[in-house]
């Protein structure tokens, strides 16, 4: 079989979700040749992405967020009320943009119509090859990776971005170990229609079984992702669209009124997992490869997507500089720069979300009571929004709307 690009090709992203096709636009944007292998994925994703500032700066930059933003919704509202009904109840706490200076926190679009937008913006792009294609096997070596394809086809390249997803053929090849915790949660998702209009409010009501979280889509409807007991969650999916339109009511205390369910429903059972290293072997993991964590404070993709832009940087820099873009030196410098961001933020997640499962009443009162500092003290309030949104230490080119 041929070396189809051999020559010319600098770049191999396989994956084709979206943290593998913005770091693709990435690179190519940034001159580096690249080919993107995606296999279709089993079905259609019906959840949607909370984006955040930094986010939705970089999907601008990269010319994505024009193709997409009539689907998004403005996220300026943040609220957390606490309805464990357990002894230790925290405040409501509630977030504006406006103390932090910001028009939005970020917007909120279903992941079909981001995917739409960014698979758009690839094609678009005549430096970037996109190959339907499943990989069948990643073996690198001193020089180079070689990718297998389905098709028989052979690629090789310096540098590979793997990119795809949960269960990493990529990270194997690496020879890179991953850290998993399973919960005995899952969270049911969908989108609603309602009859009350949502105000651009963001709500998350914290039960004894996780966050039940109401995000606004454009118009009078909102996604929800409803984390709950496994066993809960089947049930609740299998009931009709009355039967479960009335449980979401219920359960929102009808803040959106009357509330009907949209077709398309996932289940995704909770976990949280780190990859021991970002990169290896000419091999550097993004997104979901590298790292998952509970869809709690909407913080997986938008690592995932700086993840991408972040080894989009360093391998133009070297790139430009004639050095090797999949050398140990850019991997090196890849995996320090997304270390501290992912490990904090699954870290906080993970306490965070242990604090809710908790029947321990000292833990119950810890976080009532860090809850109630962040409702009192404005500073505390606005600094824990600034990081969340856009994190100081943390913030690669494209998120500063700087291209590459
Ligand atoms: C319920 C829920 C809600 C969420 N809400 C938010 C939110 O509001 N905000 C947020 O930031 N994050 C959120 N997340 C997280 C976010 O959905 C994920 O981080 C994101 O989907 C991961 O994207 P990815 O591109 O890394 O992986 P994936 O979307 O899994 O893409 C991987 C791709 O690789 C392909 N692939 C795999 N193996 C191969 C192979 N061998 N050859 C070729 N192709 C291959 C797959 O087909 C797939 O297309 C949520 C997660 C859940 C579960």
């Amino acid at each position: 079989m041929p070396d189809k690009f051999s020559d010319h090709d600098q770049a191999i992203v396989v994956g084709g979700g979206p943290a593998g096709l913005t770091a693709a636009i990435a690179l190519v944007q940034g001159g580096v040749a690249t080919i993107l292998v995606g296999k279709r994925p089993a079905k259609p994703d019906s959840r949607t992405t909370a984006l955040l500032a930094g986010s939705v700066t970089a999907l601008e930059t990269l010319g994505v967020w024009d193709l997409c933003a009539a689907q998004a919704a403005a996220l300026r509202i943040m609220r957390i009320v606490d309805d464990t009904g357990r002894l230790w109840r925290a405040p409501e706490v509630k977030f504006e943009c406006g103390e932090i200076d910001l028009d939005a926190f970020g917007q909120n679009i279903e992941n079909r119509h981001l995917v739409a937008a960014l698979e758009a913006r690839a094609r678009a792009l005549p430096g970037l090859r996109i190959l339907e294609d499943e990989v069948r096997s990643v073996d690198p070596d001193d020089e180079e990776v070689t990718v297998t394809l389905a098709s028989g086809d052979v690629l090789r390249a310096p540098l590979v971005v793997g990119a795809d997803g949960r269960r990493s053929l990529c990270r194997d090849a690496a020879g890179i170990g991953i850290d998993t915790r399973t919960y005995r949660q899952t969270a049911l998702t969908v989108c609603l229609t309602h009859s009350r209009p949502h105000r651009d409010t963001s709500t998350e009501f914290h039960t004894p079984t996780g966050p039940f979280t109401l995000v606004p889509l454009p118009g009078n409807r909102s996604s929800l992702v409803w984390v709950l007991d496994p066993a809960e969650a089947d049930e609740l999916a299998a009931l009709d669209d009355a039967e479960l339109s009335g449980e979401i009511e219920r359960a929102s205390h009808s803040i959106l009124g009357k509330v009907t369910v949209e077709p398309g429903r996932g289940l995704f059972p909770l976990s949280v997992a780190t990859a021991r290293r970002f990169a290896d072997r000419r091999i550097a993991l993004i997104g979901e490869a590298a790292h998952v964590i509970p869809p709690i404070g909407a913080q997986g993709l938008n690592l995932g997507l700086r993840d991408a832009a972040s080894i989009s940087e360093l391998a133009v820099a070297a790139h430009r500089a004639h050095h090797d873009i999949g050398g140990a030196e850019a991997l090196v410098h890849y995996d320090n720069m997304r270390r501290g961001d992912v490990s904090s933020r699954s870290i906080a997640i993970d306490l965070f979300n242990r604090t809710l499962l908790t029947d321990f009443l000292p833990v119950q009162g810890l976080r009532g009571i860090g809850l109630y500092m962040l409702d009192q003290i404005g500073p505390l309030r606005r600094a824990v929004m600034r990081e969340g949104v856009a994190p100081r230490a943390v913030q690669p080119r494209l998120m500063r709307g700087q291209a590459l």
